[in-house]
């Protein structure tokens, strides 16, 4: 089968909680909604297909929590996508 692996190349620290991953309040402080209590957003991703080798910036989009879209990709084709366990 066809897979995609998924390397995260640079991250910033969440600007939301600077870099803490929650809201800090000192009594059950709540998980930061943006970085999901990472701390961190992911800036930079690599994506190796496969079949096609590492793919251009123009294949893919991403958003801050890693999440990986393919923007060429056949709905019907199986892939299975290899993520890193964590941002
Ligand atoms: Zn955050």
């Amino acid at each position: 089968m066809r897979t995609l692996t998924i390397r995260y190349t640079s991250f910033r620290t969440c600007p939301n909680c600077g870099g803490r991953g929650d809201d800090g309040a000192s009594w059950r402080p709540f998980v930061c909604k943006r970085c999901e209590g990472r701390g961190r957003l992911v800036t930079g991703v690599e994506v190796e297909d496969s079949e096609r080798g590492n793919l251009p910036r123009s294949a893919y989009d991403f958003n801050a929590k890693g999440e990986v879209y393919l923007l060429d990709l056949d709905e019907d084709e199986p892939v299975e996508v290899i993520r890193p366990e964590s941002p």
